[in-house]
């Protein structure tokens, strides 16, 4: 393959934008070498800007379920286009996506719209804040919950990724509110609540966690979780940006059995636009003004373009509901495909799946919180990364994601990427 015009847009980038990029990850810094520049996209595939194609399985991160430029939310955006992009008045698609929303997600009565992933847990954790009056929040390492203040500790992914847990410009102030567990220790968040009686507003975690790989929760993980809040009058809050109508149509909450208090959303929810929400039962949402006193807004909040999207995305979802089954079966067959080649070279590995959720760690021990995703061998992981991108496939270019399928993907394409990993393995050893 040829990287030649990417490598000269990735120089020009890097002249006016911060490291070339608008998000680190994207930097290609934890597997050295150049990001390849994107031209378009189709289905399961990238076309980059030298005439390659790749097939995809970052799919933006998770909103391309269904794979890129997918006809029906083409359309509606187009559609809505013609009509104007923004107004600052309320539209009637805001209430039938929302009302779309809250009946596919169990136990929500009410959701508000946002611009991102980030803004919606920032709001999600005032939210908690208001409503209970308490100041404290517990998080844990690895989980990713978006690039405000209060989260960027310990953060998983991109601040991990970039070897800065603590990231400068957070005040001492704002990062002892914020008290760090391990995922899947739920005896660690037993001391930490009894240390701190009476001071915690919500407990927030990814459900499945994604950016730190992925990772599944063990058994009772996340109903211990729940009865701990139920016993101490804390929320719990499940950020659903990467989970939520992924792994179900409700998210973690349906696939999972168990509910939180407050659910975030991104990703998938805007169908490639960028789109964020929250929601919670009504005595929570009445909290939020203008309904209640805690503070939260946006310019461009609801706007047209992003809920015709969203909504596109959406429907397509919950009229068919065969497409988290068929993704699933898509993500079974990848991640046989990997395990035999792995196994068949002796390479160490432990591979994470749920849904069509998946990540490769090269590391023996089973990877089930930040310290065993972070024993994982990089040295490995970046020529696996490099040497599947050589022959076409794109995959996350940090241990620390996940893959996201998208229901473009063809068995065929699995084959490929299978075949791709053993045309390589020998590399890897
Ligand atoms: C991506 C992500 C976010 C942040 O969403 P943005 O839209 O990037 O701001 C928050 N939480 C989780 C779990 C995510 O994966």
């Amino acid at each position: 393959m040829i990287y030649k015009r990417s490598s000269a847009l990735f120089n020009e980038a890097k002249k006016y934008i911060p490291g070339g990029v608008n998000s680190p990850v994207r930097a290609f810094n934890s597997v050295g070498g150049e990001p390849i520049f994107v031209k378009k996209a189709k289905g399961a595939y990238l076309y980059d800007e030298d005439g390659n194609r790749l097939i995809d399985y970052i799919s933006s991160w998770g909103p391309m379920i269904l794979g890129h430029a997918h006809q029906p939310v083409i359309e509606a955006v187009t559609e809505k286009a013609k009509d104007g992009t923004s107004f600052g008045i309320p539209t009637e698609l805001e209430t039938k996506i929302a009302k779309l929303a809250v009946e596919m997600v169990p136990g929500i009565d009410k959701i508000r719209f946002v611009n991102s992933g980030t803004e919606a847990c920032m709001s999600a954790v005032r939210l908690a804040r208001g409503f209970t009056g308490k100041d404290k929040i517990i998080k844990f390492a690895g989980c990713y919950h978006g690039h405000s203040d209060s989260f960027l500790i310990q953060a998983g992914s991109g601040a991990v990724t970039f070897g800065a847990p603590n990231s400068p410009g957070v005040t001492k102030g704002t990062a002892k509110d914020t008290l760090l567990a391990n995922y899947n220790d739920l005896a660690g968040v037993k001391k930490l609540i009894e240390a701190n009686k009476g001071e915690l507003a919500c407990i927030i975690v990814e459900p499945v966690p994604g950016n730190m790989g992925c990772i599944i929760p063990n058994k009772g993980f996340l109903e211990g979780l729940r009865k701990l809040c139920n016993e101490h009058e804390i929320l719990l809050v499940f950020d659903e940006v990467m989970t939520g109508f992924r792994l179900a149509q409700g998210g973690v909450q349906e696939r999972l059995g168990v509910l939180a208090d407050i659910v975030t959303f991104g990703k998938v929810v805007g169908g490639g636009l960028p789109v964020g929400a929250f929601a919670a039962r009504k005595e929570i949402m009445s909290h939020l003004a203008p309904e209640g006193p805690v503070y939260q807004a946006g310019t461009l909040s609801g706007n047209p373009l992003a809920m015709a999207a969203g909504f596109a995305m959406l429907d397509e979802l919950n009229k068919h509901p065969e497409i988290f089954e068929e993704l699933e079966k898509k993500c079974i067959y990848l991640h046989k495909g990997l395990t035999n080649v792995l196994q068949k070279h002796e390479i160490p590995h432990s591979i994470n799946r749920i849904g069509s959720m998946l990540s490769v760690h090269f590391e023996e021990e089973p990877v089930v919180d930040f310290k065993s995703a972070a024993k994982a061998n990089n040295e490995t992981f970046k020529k696996y990364f490099h040497g599947m991108l050589k022959r076409g496939v794109y995959l996350p270019p940090s241990a620390f994601e996940s893959y996201f399928l998208n229901n473009a993907l063809s068995y065929e394409d699995i084959d490929f990427t299978v075949s791709a990993l053993e045309d390589l393995a020998h590399e890897l050893k």
